[in-house]
């Protein structure tokens, strides 16, 4: 019966703000039969979908216990067997530090047809919100996303080897940073890149709650820890980032006290 099985959808559903959603991710969200979504898809796109449609969260944040992959996996073939309309929604772009490749093998070994509809990822979004450009022919030549530790199956939880990615030419972006720097740090500064080289964390890019803060390669560690989800984005190319949110608003209350003082 497998030639059976509806088409499933794996969506990217962008950085957080709803107006960031494809045009046809929000359709297939609003068609969907059942939704399972990652934990740092807002409510605000979940909404969108039928007052009847099962949603879940199949996020690593979800309780204690957490769905495992093959879980998702399972329920995802399950319910296109019985000819649901299943979206599974990533954050951000499915293709991005998302599982992406596990979700695709299990549809494939179990002859499920699938699509994938790709999303704004948060490097992106990051980039958006200073006002920079990734790539700027004058200073970047290439962008790297990289992960702040890799996970594989035998070494679940090791450290990103930083010299592989220490180029001068290069913006990294650093998705799953975590909160010590010192080691990026001390490993870029060690495999040759500048001190001064620009490095800016952002955390919930494109969001109500957006935020970010500046430092170089040498004072990275100085940073202070940031809500989750964050990157960091690194290289000559973040120059031009526009000034922390602190600046922002210190700014507009000088101007305020400009106003104040000149009535
Ligand atoms: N597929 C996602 C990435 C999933 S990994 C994408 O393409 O964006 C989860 C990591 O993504 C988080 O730990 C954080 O590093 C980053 N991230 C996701 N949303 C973010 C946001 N709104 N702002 C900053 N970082 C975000």
């Amino acid at each position: 019966m497998t030639h059976l099985a509806r088409k499933v959808s794996l969506v990217g559903a962008g950085p957080g703000d709803p107006e960031l959603l494809t045009i046809k991710a929000q359709r297939l969200v609003r068609e969907a039969d059942m939704v399972l979504h990652d934990d740092l898809v807002c409510a605000s796109i979940l909404a969108l979908s039928r007052p009847r449609a099962c949603v879940i969260n199949v996020g690593k944040r979800c309780g204690a216990k957490g769905v495992t992959q093959a879980e998702i996996n399972e329920r995802m073939i399950e319910a296109a067997r019985r000819g649901l309309a299943v979206v599974r929604l990533h954050g951000g772009d499915p293709a991005i530090f998302g599982r992406l490749g596990e979700e695709i093998d299990a549809l494939q070994a179990a002859e499920v047809p699938f699509e994938v509809i790709p999303g704004i990822t948060a490097g992106s979004a990051a980039a958006a919100a200073l006002g920079v450009s990734l790539t700027d022919r004058r200073k970047s030549s290439r962008v790297i996303l990289v992960s702040g530790h890799r996970a594989t199956k035998t070494a679940p939880y090791a450290r990103t080897d930083w010299k592989e990615v220490a180029r001068e030419d290069a913006t990294l972006v650093i998705y799953m940073p975590g909160n010590n720097f010192a080691p990026l740090s001390e490993e870029l500064l060690a495999a040759g890149l500048a001190p001064e080289i620009p490095a800016v964390i952002v955390s919930h890019a494109s969001t109500r709650r957006q935020q970010h803060r500046r430092a170089t390669l040498g004072t990275l560690d100085h940073l202070p820890p940031m809500d989750s989800p964050a990157v960091l984005l690194v290289g000559r190319s973040l120059d031009r980032a526009l000034p922390q949110v602190r600046d922002q608003v210190s700014l507009a209350l000088e101007e305020a006290e400009l106003t104040v003082s000149s009535c």
